[in-house]
């Protein structure tokens, strides 16, 4: 095999090895059905138990990787073995980071872009705004790109950065796709580029 070949076929095991795993979070919750509780993407949510119930599936999908992972690896393995073994090395080497990095985030680091905790502060918020009071007398909670808003009286509820949150982006085609692929998740505000 030249050398050329050799590099295409291990970058494309890297590439394939690196969207899989993450595809439940990429695609699962961004078709139309699923966000009519939403504003489209670039918008502020307003905190809602729908909005609770998000980030707890976004967490579910993103641990979710860790099942569809098995699928790289074994094909990876295969290839090693039996086909391609550039490619199968490729496939291994970028299935085999994510696993690693998933679980150094079990153990300690940066924890995941979606969390237990982010839904339940989330709902705090919520609680405290409906039924004692609040910061004003129309609270209206609203979760923005750098925390948690009330859009009435401009009071910051909280400082938590939102990441992603499964809807369809606003970016054309491809390019919401490569964001989210570089950003994991991530809320964007940590990005320079990012303009909202
Ligand atoms: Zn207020």
């Amino acid at each position: 095999m030249s050398l050329i070949a050799g590099v295409g076929s291990f970058t494309l095991g890297c590439c394939i090895g690196h969207i899989l795993p993450r595809f439940p979070y990429l695609l699962l919750s961004r078709t139309k059905g699923f966000n009519t509780r939403f504003p489209p993407h670039p918008e502020a949510i307003p905190l809602s138990p729908y909005l609770t119930q998000r980030v707890l599936h976004m967490r579910m999908f993103y641990w979710m990787g860790l099942v569809v992972v098995v699928l790289p690896l074994a094909v990876g393995l295969a290839s090693v073995r039996w086909g391609d073994a550039t490619f199968g090395f490729g496939l291994w080497i970028a299935s085999g980071w994510y696993l690693l990095n998933r679980i150094q985030s079990l153990l300690g680091g940066q924890a995941p872009p979606w969390t237990r905790d982010m839904a339940t502060e989330l709902q705090i918020i919520l609680n405290q705004e409906e039924y004692s009071d609040g910061c004003c007398n129309w609270t209206s909670p609203y979760w923005q790109v750098t925390g948690v808003y009330c859009v009435n009286c401009n009071s910051k509820l909280s400082d938590m950065a939102r990441p992603d949150l499964g809807r369809k982006r606003s970016e054309r085609r491809p390019f919401g796709f490569i964001r989210l692929l570089l950003s994991d998740g991530y809320p964007m505000v940590s990005l320079p580029d990012e303009e909202e």
